[in-house]
């Protein structure tokens, strides 16, 4: 079995409030017992992570079948957060909801595209079917999806997280829009 992940991202914060952004939902999760304050060794594809608080279970469904093995990754700065080593099949326009196959003539460009919004924060594709131009983080996927974003907060080997509690982490956030990426590799 490999390692999981589940990823709160939020979407609409920048460089210049993410940090304080982490800040507040970090306390809020040290107050609830949720995480330690004190970080350590407890995370894939970073240095520290806070490990799991005595009161994880707050965070989690009520079936849940094994304690949290890790802690909770902050990831500040931009980040394409993904699904796992899978990238999706298809790309979803925004503006009118055509299905852009990923195929190997397409996926290129696409990738060109992340590689560019990684660096600079800024990169766009046409639509193929009506033409608009998309900024990278506006498409949808069709599986495996991605979110591109300043600041994400992710679990590793956790149950699965409430939607109740995702609700209240998000609602931290200054009513910025959030995505869940979960996946494992
Ligand atoms: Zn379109």
């Amino acid at each position: 079995m490999g390692d999981r992940f589940q990823t709160i991202v939020d979407l609409d914060a920048g460089p210049a409030d993410a940090e304080a952004l982490a800040h507040r939902v970090v306390e809020w999760l040290v107050a609830e017992g949720v995480v330690l304050a004190d970080r350590t060794n407890c995370v894939l594809g970073q240095p520290l992570g806070h490990p799991p608080g005595p009161s994880w279970e707050r965070a989690v469904t009520d079936d849940w079948d094994h304690e949290p093995w890790d802690g909770l990754a902050v990831h500040t700065g931009r980040t394409g957060f993904t699904s796992g080593a899978d990238m999706p099949g298809a790309a979803v326009c925004p503006h009118c909801r055509s299905v852009t196959a990923l195929d190997d003539d397409v996926w290129p460009r696409f990738s060109t595209a992340m590689q560019t919004w990684r660096e600079t924060g800024n990169a766009s594709l046409p639509c193929p079917t009506c033409a608009g131009t998309v900024p990278v983080p506006e498409w949808g996927w069709d599986e495996c999806p991605l979110a591109f974003g300043h600041l994400g907060f992710e679990f590793w080997n956790w149950p699965d997280l409430t939607e109740d509690f995702r609700t209240r982490l998000a609602a931290l956030l200054g009513g910025h829009r959030t995505a869940y990426v979960s996946g494992a590799f």
